[in-house]
């Protein structure tokens, strides 16, 4: 029997992550995890170790549609992993993130008041307000969790939604985090010797369903 790795059950990580935001905003903080690890490890290690192996999110992605049958593993228009399509979605979701620290800091000074709620899409406010507890937090740590929070829940839907109409994994081929690790592997390896080789020789993941989750150019 093949033995189970301890992270072939991160899958657990975004549904623990967003059960915790019901009920309270302030654990939408840990979403900086997911954030900084890929970076950190393409940056230090210069390769996509997170996006093979500790993703959860690429993980529930493979996983959901092997249990629940809810996609139609068609392939994805080939627009949404073209480059133009990978950086334009990459600086939008960078503007949004920028958005999200704008407000923040206006909070923390007070020139605008603490708003509580999640935007879903960009489009969609989710009162939120009555539903959880933020003890005496200050207003700025609230504001954050929620734009972050906002920003986890949006992104993960329309993973959902290309998961359900496209292949499982078809929002890997536009993840902002998964495009910016690329680059920075692409940075490393510029200038050494062998051809560029973002992806370590490490074994396969367990979520691998054999697609092209990622760019590797
Ligand atoms: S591309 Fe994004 S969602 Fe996919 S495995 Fe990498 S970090 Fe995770």
């Amino acid at each position: 029997m093949k033995k189970q790795h301890w992270y072939e059950y991160l899958w657990l990580w975004p549904i623990g992550y967003f059960t915790l935001g019901l009920f309270n905003i302030l654990f939408a903080w840990m979403g900086l995890i997911d954030f900084l690890l890929p970076l950190f490890i393409a940056v230090v290690f210069g390769n996509k170790a997170f996006c093979n192996r500790y993703c959860g999110r690429g993980q529930l992605f493979s996983l959901l549609p092997r249990k629940l049958n809810c996609s139609s593993w068609k392939p994805a228009p080939r627009l949404l992993a073209s480059p133009l399509f990978r950086y334009g979605f990459l600086l939008f979701f960078l503007t949004m993130f920028g958005a999200i620290l704008s407000r923040t800091y206006l909070v923390f000074q007070g020139t605008v008041s603490l708003r509580e709620t999640v935007d879903l899409l960009w489009v969609f406010s989710l009162p939120w307000a009555q539903s959880h507890s933020t003890g005496s937090a200050p207003a700025w740590i609230v504001q954050f969790g929620f734009g972050l929070y906002s920003l986890m829940l949006t992104s993960a839907v329309i993973g959902l939604i290309v998961m359900a109409l496209y292949r499982p994994r078809t929002w890997c081929s536009f993840c902002p985090m998964g495009c910016m690790t690329q680059l920075i592997c692409k940075a490393k390896q510029r200038g050494k010797p062998e051809p560029p080789k973002c992806i370590p020789p490490v074994p396969t993941a367990p979520h691998d369903d054999g697609e092209k989750t990622t760019q590797v150019n």
